[in-house]
């Protein structure tokens, strides 16, 4: 039997609801309105496309978006001071600064200045340790959405093989944080892993984030696994440009029970976790309990 599409386009527009919901009532009972201001350095074409969405679905959701867009050319210091603005802001609960950065600002120093309080991002490093030592923490968003999506899709993850292929800071280690969290067998793979096919093949739960079109084949499924594609890679076949995964789609639907197809799997998911970290940043802030259906 052919697995089953897990439609991430409809788990995000159902979240996304519910964080429209949340805003709303927010504003209704407390006349709080959370806000994310989103700072983009430089022109980096596939940042102006993210950021242009995020800034599409924060004012979607009746949110605040205050976007800041600075030249190539901006000083760590300038970057720095404006965060400290933001930092300072009571009407910004969240602050995400778009990577890549231009090649002489160091992402490491930057995301450092950003408050944790107000890193709606996850990848302050109080935030990495909150979520390494199981404690209340805002989670990346790519990583958050996969979870989501399984949660979604599995009745429990307790004592399932998990794989992540893929260590970055961004997406396989708080993934493989997060599933750990569930109490899944956890093993991480990277580049230099040996025998990945078997790796793999162990898994009752696969997570890729590599950036390898059809890296993961179909035999390098176990059958009734559930497959999360986080990779986004441009092709060319057959004269059409056209986005895939890490995974090799087809082959991997006749042995997974459940996979997430690219795009519309784990993308739209992403920006939807942004909105609900913000919301709990603000909750956070003013100490009101994070909405339910909206935190995790
Ligand atoms: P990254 O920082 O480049 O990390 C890629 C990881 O894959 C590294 O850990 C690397 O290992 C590993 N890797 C590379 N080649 C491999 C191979 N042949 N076998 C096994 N592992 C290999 O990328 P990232 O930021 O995590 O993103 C990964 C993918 O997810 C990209 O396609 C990106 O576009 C996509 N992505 C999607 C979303 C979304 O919203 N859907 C969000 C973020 C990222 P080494 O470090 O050992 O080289």
């Amino acid at each position: 039997m052919a697995a089953a599409k897990i439609d991430g386009k409809a788990i995000a527009e159902g979240l996304q609801s519910r964080i429209g919901a949340a805003v709303s009532e927010l504003w209704r009972k407390h006349g709080i309105q959370p806000g994310l201001a989103v700072i983009q350095v430089g022109e980096d074409p596939a940042s102006e496309v993210y950021v242009r969405s995020k800034v599409r679905s924060t004012i979607e959701v009746g949110m605040a978006s205050f976007q800041h867009k600075l030249p190539a050319t901006t000083s760590e210091v300038d970057l720095l001071s404006l965060i400290a603005k933001l930092n300072a802001d009571p009407a910004v609960h969240g602050i995400l600064v778009q990577l890549p950065l231009p090649s002489h600002l160091k992402a490491s120093s930057v995301i450092r200045a950003i408050s944790p309080e107000k890193d709606v991002d996850g990848f302050h490093v109080s935030n990495v340790g909150l979520l390494s030592t199981g404690q209340k923490a805002i989670v990346p968003c790519t990583p958050l959405g996969c979870l989501i999506l399984l949660r979604e899709t599995l009745e429990s993850l307790v004592g399932l093989e998990a794989v992540v292929v893929g260590h970055s800071n961004i997406v396989g280690k708080p993934m493989a944080q997060l599933l750990l969290a569930e109490n899944c067998t956890v093993t991480v793979a990277h580049k230099e892993t040996r025998y990945l096919p078997e790796v793999c093949r162990r898994a009752d739960v696969l997570v890729t984030a590599v950036g390898r079109p059809a890296l993961i084949q179909g035999d390098w499924i176990k059958p009734g696994a559930t497959v999360i594609d986080v990779g986004i890679n441009r092709i060319t076949s057959g004269g059409k440009r056209r986005l895939v995964g890490d995974v090799d789609f087809e082959g991997a639907s006749k042995v997974a029970r459940a996979i997430t197809p690219v795009p519309g799997g784990v993308g739209p998911m992403t920006i939807a976790c942004l909105l609900a970290n913000t919301v709990s940043a603000c909750c956070d802030n003013v100490g009101l309990a994070r909405p339910d259906g909206v935190s995790f």
